[in-house]
């Protein structure tokens, strides 16, 4: 057994505890730093473009963990599973035996999916590489699927997976509702049908809606979601069987229960499936796998975090120094929950984002405590940012993008040009509060400002939309 000493200990290869310890190897460059991670591949952000004050596009690689050690020399990586944490003796246990003390710890073990059911071989959780391997393996001989979930995964699996025929079950009236509303939901579903690829379709056409339409409560409201980004680009998730284009949604609805094929042999069914799922609208459709992708559960189950306190999601509960409610334990990334009071434009959501910002937060956090030093909020937690890609499209969502607590009382403004782009911006009282910015609309600084800044914007109206007014132009 051997017993090793560190200043600063981090736990977790994930984006979130990568960028913390580059960020303490930067603000302690004299401290030792020790990086325990499970896997032998860690993830760093790489290519980061920013693109106003708080919003950035980034690339995130996984990387041998080799390459971190080689390029900051006082970060040491542990390849092992931590086992046991003693809070008040300050040590770290990994399966190997070995003893790891610390000064300050980083917990950044990340989150699992949540499963529609334990320990069955036809449902699968997609979150590591892993786990898409086995996806991937499964899908080749695969007819059917069933997608359950209505985030960022099922959106990206359902565009992505191909070859195959796809039930997609959700338990909203809309697709994607984690991300968007129903308007660019019906956006989107065009791709289903067609999957073909964005840039053959680009329409020369002017907008073709371009609406302002006001939400209150009681007026009905007019068409009123651990790997990296483009991860799919690298594995094969396509089956055999099928043409590319056969997804059939199922909305309103769950899973109620699994069957095997012995236990459907009540029902008469044409074609024999290895398993059956039976939906809450009455209807059973067989298939030869499932996919839960219905969120992620903190993966703080290590013997020793009994006693820290956790947040409604089971996350271990943060401060805004995202210190846990253990003296010199932080957490970081999809393993904690917020618990700080956050201001009206930001929320916490499970995001490469959010656990960048995160890490290098909790890397400041940590360094000025441990030196004695004043420390402010950072502004990141100022403003919701989150840039990525549905069906091909850039998608950036900006606040309060989907009038989350709003309470149904602000205005839409909307503008359409079908198979190119989708703006949805939200305010109230004149002033903006959030937006939805599908296709390359270069409004992204524009709005991240107005959220911030909270100008009233009344008197432009709906020209704050208008493609040939260069709005930009007012506010220089
Ligand atoms: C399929 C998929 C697609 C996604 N798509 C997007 C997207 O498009 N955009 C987006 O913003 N977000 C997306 N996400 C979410 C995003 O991946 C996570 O929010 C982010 O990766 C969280 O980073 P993290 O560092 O907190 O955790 P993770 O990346 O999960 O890292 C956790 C690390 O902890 C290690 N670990 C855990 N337990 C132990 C232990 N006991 N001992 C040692 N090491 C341990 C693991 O090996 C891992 O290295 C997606 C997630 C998945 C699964």
């Amino acid at each position: 057994m051997e017993k090793v000493q560190a200043t600063f200990v981090i736990i977790g290869g994930g984006i979130a505890g990568v960028s913390c310890a580059e960020g303490l190897s930067f603000l302690a460059p004299e401290e030792s730093i020790i990086l325990i991670t499970a896997s032998s591949l860690i993830k760093a952000v790489t290519n980061v473009v920013p693109l106003g004050r708080t919003l950035m596009h980034f690339d995130v690689e996984e990387q041998n963990a080799v390459v971190l050690s080689k390029k900051h020399k006082m970060i040491r990586i542990i390849q092992d599973t931590v086992v046991k944490i003693d809070t008040v003796q300050k040590l770290v246990e990994v399966s190997s035996g070995n003893v790891i003390s610390f000064k300050m710890l980083c917990l950044c073990t990340g989150a699992k999916p949540k499963l529609i059911a334990e320990n069955n071989n036809f449902v699968i959780g997609i979150r590591d590489t892993e786990s898409v391997l086995q996806f991937s393996q499964k899908l080749k001989n695969a007819r059917r699927v069933i997608i359950i979930g209505n985030g960022g995964i099922a959106t990206e699996l359902v565009h992505e997976v191909k070859g195959v025929e796809i039930i997609w079950v959700i338990k909203d009236k809309h697709i994607s509702a984690t991300f968007v509303d129903p308007g660019a939901a019906e956006f989107f579903l065009d791709k289903i049908s067609s999957k073909s690829n964005v840039s053959e379709n680009f329409s020369k056409d002017p907008p073709s809606k371009r609406m302002r339409y006001v939400v209150t409560d009681g007026v009905p409201v007019k068409n009123g979601a651990a790997l990296g980004p483009d991860w799919h680009n690298s594995f094969d998730i396509s089956g055999t069987h099928f043409a590319p284009s056969n997804v059939q949604v199922e909305y309103e609805c769950e899973i109620l229960k699994l069957f095997n094929s012995d236990e459907q042999k009540e029902f008469d069914f044409v074609e024999e499936w290895p398993v059956y799922a039976q939906l809450t609208n009455g209807k059973i459709i067989g298939c030869d796998l499932i996919v839960s992708a219905t969120g992620v559960i903190p993966s703080c189950d290590i013997c020793g975090l009994e006693d820290l306190e956790r947040g409604e999601d089971s996350g271990l509960l943060v401060d805004w120094k995202l210190e846990t409610s253990k003296k010199d334990i932080y957490a970081a990334g999809d393993v904690c929950t917020v618990g700080w009071p956050k201001v009206k434009h930001w929320f916490q959501m499970r995001l490469w984002t959010q656990a960048h910002q995160m890490g290098r937060y909790a890397a400041k956090s940590i360094v000025s405590n441990f030196k004695c030093e004043e420390f402010l909020q950072d502004f990141c937690f100022e403003l919701f940012t989150h840039v990525t890609k549905f069906f091909s499209y850039k998608v950036v969502l900006l606040g309060l993008f989907n009038g989350q607590t709003l309470e149904n009382n602000y205005e839409i403004l909307l503008r359409v040009t079908k198979n190119q782009e989708y703006v949805k911006i939200i305010l109230q009282d004149g002033k903006m509060q959030g937006a939805v910015l599908i296709g390359e609309t270069n409004l992204e600084e524009m709005c991240e400002n107005l959220i911030l800044n909270q100008l009233d914007l009344s008197i432009y109206g709906e020209d704050l939309l208008n493609p040939d007014i260069d709005i930009e132009d007012y506010f220089d």
